[in-house]
């Protein structure tokens, strides 16, 4: 039995969902794990047991790999009539926004993330899966005049099998980014959500089998790293990987690739962005903006403006103003919709407070937070925000990403020096920059090494534009247009006229 606050009550059929015994998705089927083992998700908020979920070994991803390599070959792929796979993914959004409620308080249970902004996350899903339901009836090969008396055309085909490997922070959003666009390509997909949060993929296989996907076009199976994404990343019948995750574990997708049967591979991966501010910026705006680009899902999301540059004139007031604000957030059980949840474990609160202490020995001066909550909050994974000033940008916490409610902040003078500082870093995901002068600002989108930059806001989003990482940030661009190409591969076709 679950405890939930007094004051919340949640829909009857989440509380059936959490009680009944949570399966797998395998060719259509819901299945236990072949060896009958199992292994906690626990509520952040409280440290509490929400379910058990089958742990997933190498045998049961032989299975799934079956069954998706079978329907690719029988009732999806080329063979199925795109706009029939576009309506199909259209009946799931819908089938998402009936539930809406239900899934919402899935993630937040299972994440620890605020009632309202896993609403946010949910209908994003939705949105994403809206978008891709359009795309399957757009995906348009080419010819090309080579030569008189010939013609050679291109067809864009799907890959075939493909292993979709997500992350906690995130987990139905980062799940609808990949599996929206390789169905609306024709592939077929072994989903799996991390081991921390895996109820939305579990419910979301439900709803895929309401919708009507043929058997197996998409399987979920549920396990840690070890063995079952590894089983994932090394298999030999899997064309390609989706991964976002850690860089440590993109490294090793990578390696499994390369030791396998060459699987193609693309990676989202962290990021440690800079968000810069010039003097003559909005600072009214800046204001508004930077609680959140720093704070934002406790500080789980890999763009977050987690490296702060001000120049010098301005850094007093606006750090000071951060500080007050953040002060003022309210963290708590997810479900009582407060400003901050919970970190995802007690494994990432150990993991950030530990570079909370790195920063203090390496000289940073520690501004507000930095100590697990305690109290009515010292059962759950808790950490208020926590904001360090410093000089020097070689600190392990000005480098490595903490993704947790941490964010470091320092002055700085003049252009060359700024960009200089921002593109000192080996990851290159997002960065942002706040100034009115129009040509300093795309000067600094031009000269600074990240996938995505705003000017003038931060942290927006939309299915349309693509999204991926500089540098060690990863490899390949979700979304938008460039989600299709790395879901299909082309076939060059020569016609000797
Ligand atoms: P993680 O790398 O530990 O795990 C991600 C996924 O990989 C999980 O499903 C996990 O079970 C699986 N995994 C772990 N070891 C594996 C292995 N050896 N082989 C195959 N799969 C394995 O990351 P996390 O802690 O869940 O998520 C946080 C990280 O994700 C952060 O670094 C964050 O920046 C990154 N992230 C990146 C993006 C992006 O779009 N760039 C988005 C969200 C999160």
């Amino acid at each position: 039995m679950i405890s939930i606050p007094k004051e919340i009550q949640l829909q009857k059929a989440t509380l059936d969902f959490l009680q009944s015994e949570q399966k797998m998705w395998i060719g259509g089927q819901q299945v236990l794990s072949q060896s009958g083992n199992t292994f906690p998700t626990l509520n952040p908020a409280s440290g509490e047991k929400l379910a058990n979920i089958p742990l997933a070994n190498q045998a049961d991803v032989d299975a799934a790999v079956r069954a998706a390599r079978q329907a690719f070959e029988g009732a999806w792929s080329t063979k199925m009539n795109p706009a029939k796979r576009s309506r199909l993914i259209w009946k799931l959004a819908d089938l998402m926004q009936r539930d809406l409620q239900i899934l919402m308080e899935l993630e937040t249970l299972d994440n620890g993330k605020p009632l309202d902004k896993a609403k946010y996350d949910v209908l994003g899903s939705i949105n994403h899966f809206r978008y891709y339901a359009g795309w399957a009836t757009k995906i348009e090969g080419s010819t090309i005049p080579v030569k008189p008396g010939s013609l050679i055309y291109v067809r864009r085909e799907p890959l075939g099998v493909v292993g979709l490997i997500v992350p906690w922070n995130f987990p139905l959003m980062m799940a609808a980014w990949k599996l929206a666009p390789a169905l609306a390509c024709g592939n077929c997909c072994i989903l799996k959500p991390a081991e921390q949060t895996s109820l939305t993929a579990l419910y979301l296989g439900r709803l895929i089998q309401e919708a009507g996907f043929p058997e197996g076009v998409v399987n979920v199976v549920t396990g840690p790293g070890l063995p079952t994404g590894d089983a994932i990343s090394h298999h030999m019948d899997i064309d390609k990987v989706s991964f976002t995750g850690s860089t440590v574990v993109g490294r090793k997708i990578m390696e499994a690739s390369a030791k396998s049967n060459l699987k193609k591979v693309s990676l989202e991966l962290g990021g440690k962005s800079p968000n810069v501010v010039f003097a003559d910026a909005d600072l009214e705006a800046v204001k508004k903006s930077m609680l959140w680009s720093s704070f934002y899902n406790t500080g789980q999301e890999c763009t977050l403006g987690s490296r702060i540059y001000i120049q010098r004139s301005v850094f007093e007031q606006l750090i000071s103003h951060l500080q007050e604000s953040a002060g003022a957030l309210s963290l708590g059980n997810g479900l009582l919709s407060p400003d901050l949840g919970p970190l995802i474990s007690e494994q990432q609160l150990n993991r950030v407070v530990g570079y909370i202490d790195q920063g203090l020995q390496e000289g940073a001066e520690l501004l507000m937070g930095g100590k697990r909550c305690e109290g009515e909050l010292e059962s759950g994974y808790f950490l208020p925000p926590t904001i360090f000033k410093y000089r020097e940008d070689n600190l392990k916490i000005v480098q490595e990403e903490i993704f947790g409610p941490v964010v470091v902040a320092t002055a700085f003078d003049d252009y060359d020096e700024i960009v200089q500082r921002a593109n000192d870093c080996r990851y290159g995901l997002a960065a942002a920059v706040w100034t009115n002068d129009i040509s300093k600002a795309h000067r600094f989108a031009h000269d600074v090494k990240a996938g995505t930059v705003w000017i003038n806001g931060y942290d927006l989003f939309d299915p349309a534009v693509p999204f991926g990482g500089y540098k060690e940030s990863g490899i390949g661009r979700e979304m938008g247009k460039s989600a299709i190409d790395l879901f299909t591969q082309e076939k060059a076709v020569w016609v000797n006229l």
